[in-house]
Formats: structure tokens, sequence, C-alpha cells
């Protein structure tokens, strides 16, 4: 049975300032831990999953480098020394600016929670661009959920291939497309690549790894398109030397169980037969945002983040920070760097503000430059306004995953793992369930087969004569 909704208060007891973090992510963890020497401040940390995950590494999780708890470590353990925060699972579905009260909703029931200050960084989801129903076929990497399905989808792929007898089956399974040509893709078909042409070396009898084809789609017609063009140019030459085939200024029209359709700029439709996809295109905003911002009479922008004003606060509510992927702010782009800092900036306004200061600073981003890897020992990288690429930079790469982190455990493992699989060619992390493959097509047959009731309950009720009244109600 549903339990009532739970209350839990905005001052605390003790009359400490009260800040709610929504978010476990970059945004929500550096905001909770810039508070951790504030005494007179509780906090509060709402958020959808109970751990920090390093979305970074998520591709690692998929072509089973990794293992998920070395990318995503308990929330609760990594704040366990933090008296004064606490973590609370649930997913915020309202928050009322005017009582100042979050509610959040999990398999417990609802909870409300009151703040003084809050600080929203729920981060962003893919964007199918209009096209939601792609992702039945090609899974997005944002989660765990996601990098776990992957992982069963490309393993089971090569294990379908050693299985069929039907050639034409076989070149499909073998046949692995990547949509989406930024860091994201890149690092995913670099990995496919390295799977498909070294790690799996001697694992099957009947299929020959080496002969799969991956390939790397986007319709922009620059591959790392936020690079330059040298760069993008050297990270293109060795994802080909790679042996994946990059096919850009295309834009993915059709998404199916067997295959993926194609139309150039000049009108051109091809078709690729392929089993596997994988989609690492576009982002949007979570859709708090849009909720915060229809609330507050603020914008958005086209990726449904808010339009904040300079201190990073929702217009009309300087109690309220909205930071990291869900803030738009000077065309900031959304990634680590700015999720962190914007948290900390969150948090540093709020202990000025608690010391009696009240004039309002604006979030200054350090741009402490971009990288992206595309294979062992090959990455690209613009530092402090130089450009590197190759081992050099694979080394920057390797270091800056590693200092940021979370756990020293997680730390040596994730190295372990980095030696076994780049020195030598394992893949220690390859377990795979049906049920991580399967597991979001039933949700999603599920919700739609309890909609489809919904909607009869509806149509029966309408059909009735008007003053009956239904035996029972729901
Ligand atoms: C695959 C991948 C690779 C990336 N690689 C890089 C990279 O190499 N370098 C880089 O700088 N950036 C990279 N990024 C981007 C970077 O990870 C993000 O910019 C960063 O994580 C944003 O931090 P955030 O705190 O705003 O959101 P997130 O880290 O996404 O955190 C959002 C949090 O909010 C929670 N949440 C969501 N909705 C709700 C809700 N309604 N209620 C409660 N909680 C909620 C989520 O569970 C999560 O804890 C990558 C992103 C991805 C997906």
């Amino acid at each position: 049975m549903p339990r009532a909704p739970q209350s839990l208060p905005g001052r605390s007891p003790d009359g400490r300032h009260h800040v709610v973090v929504v978010g476990s992510g970059f945004g929500g963890l550096f905001t909770t831990r810039a508070l951790a020497r504030e005494p007179g401040v509780a906090v509060t940390l709402v958020a959808s999953t109970g751990h920090h995950l390093f979305q970074p590494l998520l591709y690692q999780v998929a072509t089973g480098i990794l293992s998920e708890g070395e990318v995503a470590p308990a929330t609760r353990e990594v704040l366990r020394r933090q008296r004064n925060a606490r973590v609370l699972l649930g997913t915020v579905t309202d928050v009322d600016l005017e009582r100042q009260v979050v509610t959040s909703t999990s398999p417990g029931g609802t909870t409300t929670t009151s703040y003084d200050s809050l600080v929203v960084a729920a981060g962003a989801g893919q964007s199918y661009f209009g096209n939601d129903h792609f992702a039945r076929y090609a899974p997005g990497m944002k989660s765990i959920d996601d990098a776990l399905e992957l992982r069963g989808r490309i393993f089971g792929a090569f294990e379908l291939a050693e299985l069929s007898e039907d050639p034409e089956e076989v070149e499909k399974l073998l046949t692995f497309v990547v949509v989406g040509a930024g860091p994201t893709g890149v690092e995913m078909a670099g990995q496919i690549a390295e799977l498909a042409h070294r790690a799996l070396r001697g694992n099957f009898r009947h299929i020959d790894p080496r002969r799969s084809r991956i390939v790397l789609v986007d319709a922009a017609p620059t591959m790392l398109g936020a690079f330059s063009d040298k760069l993008s140019r050297a990270a293109t030459a060795q994802l080909e030397a790679l042996g994946v085939e990059v096919r850009l200024g295309q834009m993915v029209t059709g998404v199916d169980a067997d295959g993926l359709d194609l139309r150039d700029q000049g009108g051109s439709t091809s078709r690729i037969a392929t089993r596997c996809k994988v989609w690492a295109a576009g982002v949007a905003a979570s859709p708090l945002g849009a909720q915060l911002a229809e609330r507050a009479g603020a914008e958005t922008d086209r990726a449904g983040r808010v339009r904040v004003e300079p201190d990073c606060t929702l217009p009309g509510h300087p109690e309220v920070f909205v930071i990291g992927d869900m803030m738009a702010l000077d065309d900031l782009p959304g990634v680590a760097q700015v999720a962190m800092q914007s948290g900390k900036h969150a948090a540093g306004e709020i202990s000025r503000r608690l010391r009696g200061e009240t004039q309002r600073r604006p979030f200054r981003f350090q741009d402490k430059g971009s990288m992206a890897t595309v294979s062992r020992f090959y990455a690209i990288a613009e530092v402090g306004g130089r450009e590197v690429s190759g081992v050099l930079a694979w080394v920057l790469w390797l270091g800056v995953h590693v200092f940021y982190l979370i756990g020293f455990k997680n730390r040596v493992t994730t190295l372990l793992h980095w030696f076994v699989s780049f020195v030598g060619r394992g893949r220690s992390e390859r377990t795979a369930t049906l049920q991580q493959v399967r597991a979001r097509q039933a949700l999603a047959a599920q919700d739609e087969a309890e909609r489809a009731r919904a909607q009869d309950r509806l149509t029966e009720a309408g059909d009735r004569p008007r003053g009956d009244t239904p035996a029972q109600s729901t």
C-alpha cells in the first residue's frame, strides 16, 4: 500500500539553513562537498539514483573494460564523513517555488522536503531529436542501465554471430553503428574497433571478430566539431586507421531492428544492415528545467536548459540555483568542468549570503581545456592554448580521469583494469545478462499496456449513460 507523503522540514530543527540539492552528478556532488565546512548549513541531497555517476567513463563499462561500481560509487558512501549532509533516494517531480517545497517519489512513496536554498543539478538525458522511437533499437549512453544494456548488445552480437549459419545474418550481427561523432561516439567506435580487432582475438571458432564493420555516422560535416580542424583531422585519421568507417554529413532518418536509414546532404538515401546500434548524439536537459522555467517565467534554450541569471540563479528566485547541464549561461558547454565549477559557485554564494554579504557574484568559468580519447595510446587535447595529440595527450587524459574519479579504491582498481585492457588485451568486465538487454523493452511494454488499459477505462466510462457510476474506480 502506498505510504502517506512524508514531510521533511525546511530550516533544520536546530535552526541551520537547509540547502536541498537535486542530483548526485558532478554538479550536485561538488555543491554538497563545498558546503562541508559550513557549520550553519544542513544539506539534503535528493537524487533518483543511489550513486554518483562518472559519465565520461560509461563507454568503458559498455565495452567491458570497467565495472559499473568503478564509475558509480554509492553517494552515501562518498559523503559518509560529511556530517552536515544526508542523502535521499527520490526523483524530484515538482518544485513549489512559492512554498519552497520539493516533492520527490521513490518506490517507497512520496516525500516533500522544504528548503531555504535549492540547487537543481538534474543533468541531461539523451535526445533523439523528436524521434524517441529510435531508442528502442539504438540505446543512448547516459546511465548505468544504458551502459549495461549496450554491453549485453555488443557482446551478444558476437555470440549470436558465432551461432548463425546464415552469412547475411552474420554480417548484420558483426556490423556496429555508432550515431554521433562527438567525444562519446568517437570513444565508443574506437573501443568497439579495439574489441573486434584485438581484444576478442582467439575467442571464437566459427566467426572472425576482425571481420567486423564499425561505422561512425553524423549529420555534421566534421568529427569532434568542438576541437580545432587540425585535431579533428588527426583523430579522424587515427579512427580510420583502426578500421572505423567514418560517414559524415549523413542524417539518420530511420532505425529499426535490422538496420538504419541515412540521408546525405544531397538528398540521396542509403541503408546499413545492422543489429547493434548505439546512439551518442544529442542531449536534452532534464524536464525539471522546463517546469522551473515555466513557473518562474524564465526562458529555456533549444536543449531545454534554463536561462539563468549571471550568478546561476533562476530569474526572480535568488534562493534557487540551476547548474551544470541544466543551465544555459554564456553558451557554456555541457561538460563536467562547468558542472563542478557552477556547483562550487552556488555553494560559495550560499555561504556568502549566510555571512551577510548581499552583492551577487557572477559565475566565471575557468576553461581548463578539453580532451577526447580515440583508442589506447591515442587522444587529442587542447590545454592552455596548446594542442596535443597521440600518446602524450592519452597520458594526460588518463591522469585527469583518474584524478576526478571518486574514491581511492576506485582509482586503484580502474588503473588495474586499464593495465589489463590497454597493455594486455583483456576485457575483464564482459558479464552481461539477458535481463539487462531486455529490461528496458519489458518496462516500455508494461507502460504501454498500462496506458492502453487506462485508455480502455476512459472509453468505457465515456460510453456509459450519464449518471451511471462505475462499479469500481482505481
Ligand atoms: C557518455 C558521456 C560522456 C561524457 N564525457 C565527458 C568528458 O569526457 N568530459 C566532460 O567534461 N564531460 C563529459 N560528459 C558530460 C558530463 O558528464 C556532464 O556535463 C556532467 O555530468 C553534468 O553534470 P550534472 O551534475 O549537471 O549532471 P549529471 O552528472 O548528469 O547528474 C544528474 C544527476 O541528477 C539526477 N537526476 C536526474 N533527474 C532527477 C530528478 N528528477 N530528481 C532527482 N534526481 C535527478 C541523476 O540521477 C544524476 O544523479 C559526458 C557525458 C556523457 C553522457
